[in-house]
This record gives structure tokens, C-alpha cells and sequence, in this order.
């Protein structure tokens, strides 16, 4: 039997279970990946499963799912529950709008427009500014490479490339560039990595040179990858210094703000995307500092022309009534699309912009935090920099990658690790905002309280640098 109001009582029920749950094992019971399908029932049956049977599965399934929410995540760019955000997207889940026309989504249309009039705001976009929420920064990226392309070589969209097109990236960009530029059919041949620094900002010299070489090889330079965070050491590209460059030669800039550019909410940290307004393009992911369910992206261009040239497409069984401004169709990458926006309002409604600078603040105090701590106790190595939520550090020169490995496996804390230049170190993300400067020196702790119980990892040592 199924019937809405005992589904939603079942709900709450498992809801119950799961935050019990999170409350007694904040990192999830972990099931060896080759017992998984002898571990739970997972296989689908002719039959039809009793209620009682099924909600055990259920409940099961829950308590061994990896728990993002919880004090001891630290994974990965995400974390964390805003519960405004939350609210928002279960509605979005019962509503079950597709935000392609204003005939099926209504009031979500302008729920959605109002989120992207206002980021465009921020940074200072004019009036000609619009945007659309892709299903992620990956594909935000792609939706701005496409852009830049089809504007350099309008003749692409009917007969394919005609041009030799270039394109340009940091070495610290996300690794969605490189699988975009094959996507849009420039090919990978064509990607120019450019030089960072020791901070890992890409070098703006380095760029306007190979620049000038490409033309003078008879290449079109088409688009300026520029990150607001970069995924390993959340750096900052020096946006001001690359549009003087892209402005000079006429190339599209989108900066990828997937994982910091809701710096743009807070009045102490907006500095660090300094020049933004400049840019062509700009996208950010309001799942990642914002802290709202996954996915929810924003791309912003500043000129919508550009939207609608590179994804508008005419659909007589689809867009039969109330004009363009209102069918968002016109300008996503998809036709059936997901309510994303929802769940950013609510949380944004709730909290007021004052709120979501709060939210982005809080990051960067948990990170001084952290940064603080590692470098007041020698036992640490510090690996990035000010201005980052990613705090990249060693303890007592520990292989980081076993160390993150048996943390893991050992259910203490989820914390992954990265690499840059010849080091390859633990990062801590200081992403979720409901965390408190006690949970942060809790994490130093329960790290080194495992170490102390498991004196074998410190025979996994790796080569310090300072
Ligand atoms: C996370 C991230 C992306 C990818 O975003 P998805 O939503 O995971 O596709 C792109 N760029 C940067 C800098 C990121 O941190």
C-alpha cells in the first residue's frame, strides 16, 4: 500500500534513526566494498517487500551510508546541514516542478531569477547579466567554454569547429577542464596548463606569454579558465591582473568559483575575487560553502546574449506560452531540469544576505583555527596559505596518504589528502559552517590520539621539505 501521509511518517521515523545515528557513530559502521552485496540487501526481486522487511532495509541502508553531516567529515568540498536549506529541498522533492517554462514551475521561475539577479549584483554585473543553475561547477565550466567557443567561432554551431582554438588553465584548475575542451571539440591538444606560483595562483605573465605565442602560431586564443578556490589549496587567481590580459586580447574569462566564489557574500573576504565584474562568465556552488544540499550551481554571464545563442533551441511542444524571460528552458543546458533553487532561497530568506556572510565567515575563522593550531606545534607541517579554507598540513611526518587511509578505515574521522608541487600532505577543509572552533581542535585531537594508539604509522614517514 502507498499512500503519501504514511510514506511521510515513515520519513520521519528513518530521519529519527539517522540523526540518532549521526549522534552515536558520526563516522558511518563501514562495509568493505567486496561484502557490500552480502552485507545488505540490496537486490531488486519479482516480489514485492513487506513493510516491516522494508523498512529494515532501509534502515540499514541508512546507518551504513558515509555521514556528511556529522563533526568528524572533512572529506571532501562539502558538509554540514543547513537545515533552512534542507526545508527547501524537501518542497522542491514534493512540488516536483521541471524549471524549463513558466507554464510547470510558476513562482519557482522568479524563485530562481531572484537568486541570480542578486549574485549578479554582488559582483557587479550589469544590466544585461543572467544566469541558469547548471547540475554542478563541472558543468558550469563546460557552459562557459561553450559560450567562449561558439562567440569565436560562431560557424561551430552548424558545421563544427572551423577555427584552431586555445584554450587556458592553471596547472591547480579543476580536472573538469580537461574532459570540457574534448566535450566541445577543441581537444585535449589544445589545452594550455599555465604556470602557478608557490602559492598556487596561476602566474599572469606566464599566461599573456604563451598567449602571444599561440597567435604567433596562427592559434585563436577563445577562453580563460581562472579559479576562486582552487580544489587543492583554495588559492585565488588573480582575476584583475588576468582580465587586463583577456581584455587586451579579447578572450573569454569565466572564473570558476565552484568551491570559494561565495566569497562574493562577505564584505571582509569579496577581495579575494577582486576584478570579478571584469570577468565574461562566473559560476559558484552554493552546496560547497554555502552549505546547501547537493548539487545547487549558479552560473552568472554578464552579457545573456551569450546564453541564449550557445543553448536556445525552438520547441513548439514546450514553450507555448508566457515569453522567453520566463521559460528558463531557453537558456540551460537541459530540458527536464531539477529545482535547485529552492533550497538556496529558503536558507537565503531565512538568513537574509547578513546570514550567508556569516556562513562564508565562519569558514575562514574555523580555518585561522586550524592554521593556528598547526603552526604553533611542531609536530605539524603547514602546506598552504592565509586566505584558503583548505589547511593542508603533515603531523610527526606521517605518510598522510596511510594516515588519512586508516583514520578511514579505523571509522575516526573522514579526511582526505592532496598534493602540490612535490608535496603531498592531509587537507582539512574547514567547509562546514555549523562546526565550532571546538569541533576543529577536536579533529587535531582524535588524529593524534589515534597515532598515539598505532605507533606502526609513524614508521611510514615521509620526506619533510622544511
Ligand atoms: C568542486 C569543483 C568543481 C566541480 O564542481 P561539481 O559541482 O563537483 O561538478 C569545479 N571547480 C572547482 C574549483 C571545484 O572545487
Amino acid at each position: 500500500m502507498s499512500d503519501i501521509n504514511s510514506d511521510l511518517g515513515l520519513f520521519n521515523e528513518l530521519v529519527e534513526v539517522l540523526l540518532n545515528e549521526e549522534k552515536k557513530h558520526p563516522v558511518a559502521d563501514r562495509i568493505e566494498a567486496n561484502a557490500l552485496y552480502d552485507s545488505i540487501d540490496l537486490s531488486l526481486n519479482d516480489g514485492a517487500m513487506v513493510d516491516q522487511e522494508f523498512k529494515q532495509v532501509l534502515k540499514d541502508v541508512l546507518i551504513s551510508t558515509p555521514k556528511t553531516a556529522t563533526k568528524l567529515f572533512f572529506n571532501q568540498l562539502f558538509g554540514g546541514r543547513q537545515s533552512k536549506a534542507v526545508l527547501g529541498d524537501l518542497l522542491a522533492v514534493m512540488l516536483n516542478n521541471s524549471m524549463y517554462t513558466y507554464k510547470v514551475a510558476g513562482p519557482q521561475v522568479g524563485i530562481e531569477q531572484e537568486i541570480i539577479r542578486q549574485s549578479c549584483e554582488l559582483i557587479g554585473y550589469g544590466s544585461q547579466s543572467n544566469g541558469t543553475f547548471p547540475t554542478g561547477g563541472s558543468m558550469s565550466n563546460y557552459m562557459a567554454l561553450v559560450m567562449a567557443r561558439d562567440a569565436k567561432d560562431p560557424l561551430c554551431k552548424t558545421e563544427g569547429i572551423s577555427k584552431p582554438l586555445v584554450v587556458y588553465t592553471s596547472k591547480e584548475s579543476h580536472y573538469s577542464n580537461a574532459k570540457n575542451v574534448s566535450f566541445a571539440g577543441i581537444g585535449r591538444n589544445n589545452i594550455r596548463y599555465i604556470q602557478a606560483d608557490s602559492r598556487g595562483q596561476m602566474i599572469p605573465s606566464k599566461l599573456e606569454e604563451q598567449i602571444i605565442e599561440d597567435l604567433s602560431n596562427g592559434f585563436i586564443p577563445t577562453y580563460v579558465n581562472a579559479t576562486a578556490g582552487t580544489t587543492v589549496l583554495g588559492a585565488f587567481d588573480p582575476i584583475d591582473e588576468i582580465a587586463d590580459i583577456t581584455e587586451k586580447y579579447k578572450v573569454w574569462l569565466h572564473v570558476d568559483g565552484a568551491y570559494c566564489g561565495s566569497v562574493i557574500f562577505s564584505d571582509e573576504y569579496k577581495h579575494l575575487v577582486n576584478g570579478i565584474s571584469r570577468s565574461d562568465s562566473f559560476s559558484y556552488n552554493a552546496h560547497k560553502m554555502i552549505g546547501t544540499p547537493m548539487t545547487c550551481s549558479v552560473i552568472l554571464v554578464k552579457d545573456k546574449k551569450h546564453l541564449h545563442d550557445s543553448f536556445s533551441n525552438d520547441a513548439d511542444y514546450l514553450y507555448q506560452t508566457d515569453g522567453d524571460d520566463f521559460n528558463l528552458g531557453k537558456t540551460s543546458f537541459q530540458c527536464g531540469r531539477r529545482n535547485d533553487a529552492l533550497k538556496f532561497w529558503t536558507l537565503w530568506k531565512s538568513v537574509g544576505t547578513n546570514g550567508l556572510q556569516g556562513i562564508v565567515d565562519q569558514q575562514f575563522n574555523l580555518a585561522d583555527v586550524a592554521r593556528e593550531y598547526v603552526r604553533n606545534n611542531s609536530d605539524y607541517t603547514l602546506y598552504s596559505f592565509d586566505d584558503s579554507i583548505s589547511i593542508c598540513f603533515n603531523y610527526k611526518n606521517i605518510d598522510p596518504t596511510a594516515l588519512c587511509t586508516a583514520l578511514y578505515e579505523h571509522q575516526i574521522t573522514v579526511v582526505g589528502f592532496g598534493s602540490f608541487n612535490e608535496d603531498t600532505f592531509i587537507r582539512l577543509v574547514t567547509i562546514n559552517a555549523t562546526n565550532t572552533k571546538q569541533d576543529i581542535l577536536n579533529f587535531f585531537k582524535v588524529l593524534e590520539d589515534f597515532v598515539e594508539k598505532n605507533p606502526v604509522l609513524s614508521t611510514t614517514m615521509v620526506e619533510s621539505n622544511s
